[in-house]
């Protein structure tokens, strides 16, 4: 009998909680070992359930599961809190751990992705922990991460038409899926690239090193606006659907 059950045992965020029958929640999760998956959790809103202060977000959980083999859904059999993030952070740093969910619930996990992907939320995690100015950027560094486990990242500094190297790119250009130098982006009828600030291309060129200018940067609002606007654009042109992280509205530099 037990032969016919699928068990898993594996750390998992949870990115969606929602009630299910009287007691119960259905949990959209990001598993290490599985993706993204389905969980019901029969149970765990009753008052004298010993697990249900768990199951929040930001919690890095350990959850056994099992499941019938034609079942897409897993039923949860135990959790183990592994570190909560919850606790003692700011209001900025959990907007921009909130973000990495809000991303997650938007992208397919391939299962052969999942542990290098959670690996990288774990080690975001704990750099924003350890992080007092300028969080913004250590997520564009996790977003760009991301890009790359995914096989699209985009090179910063090479033009996607001309294949030159610039010291600063130009423009942004979506449906080239790369950024453009001066020269380019001028021969373009100006609809298609969409031109970038100074202060958002050198801040862009400085992103592979972001670590060494943390403490004194200052990023302006227009800044922040235009690298998450390229960011979500890049990811809407891979996904072939509207990406965009409600989240970072909240965010104040
Ligand atoms: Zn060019």
């Amino acid at each position: 009998m037990s032969g016919a059950h699928r068990d898993l045992l594996t750390r998992a965020f949870i990115l969606r909680k929602t009630p299910f029958k009287d007691s119960s929640f259905i949990l959209e999760c990001f598993s290490e070992k599985a993706g993204k998956i389905s969980v019901i959790a029969k149970g765990i809103r009753r008052e004298n359930n010993k697990d249900s202060g768990m199951i929040e977000l930001l919690n890095d959980l350990e959850i056994r599961l099992t499941g019938k083999p034609e079942s897409p859904w897993y039923i949860l059999k135990s959790v183990n809190l592994i570190k909560s993030y919850f606790q003692e952070i700011d209001l900025n740093t959990n907007i921009l751990m909130q973000s990495a969910l809000e991303t997650y619930r938007q992208l397919e996990i391939p299962r052969e992705e999942a542990s290098a992907l959670y690996d990288l939320t774990i080690r975001y995690f704990d750099t924003l922990i350890s992080t007092s100015h300028n969080g913004i950027a250590i997520f564009w560094r996790f977003l760009l991460r991301i890009l790359r486990i995914f096989g699209i990242e985009f090179d910063l500094q090479l033009c996607v038409i001309c294949g030159k190297s610039e010291n600063t790119p130009a423009a942004f250009y979506p449906s080239g899926n790369g950024f453009l130098c001066s020269y380019c982006h001028q021969q373009q009828s100006g609809s298609l690239s969409i031109p970038i600030m100074p202060e958002t291309a050198d801040l862009l060129v400085k992103m592979k090193n972001i670590g060494n200018y943390l403490q004194e940067m200052i990023i302006s609002p227009a800044t922040i606006q235009e690298i998450n606007q390229i960011l979500f654009l890049h990811f809407s042109e891979h996904l072939h659907t509207g990406f965009h992280l409600k989240s970072l509205e909240y965010y104040r530099p």
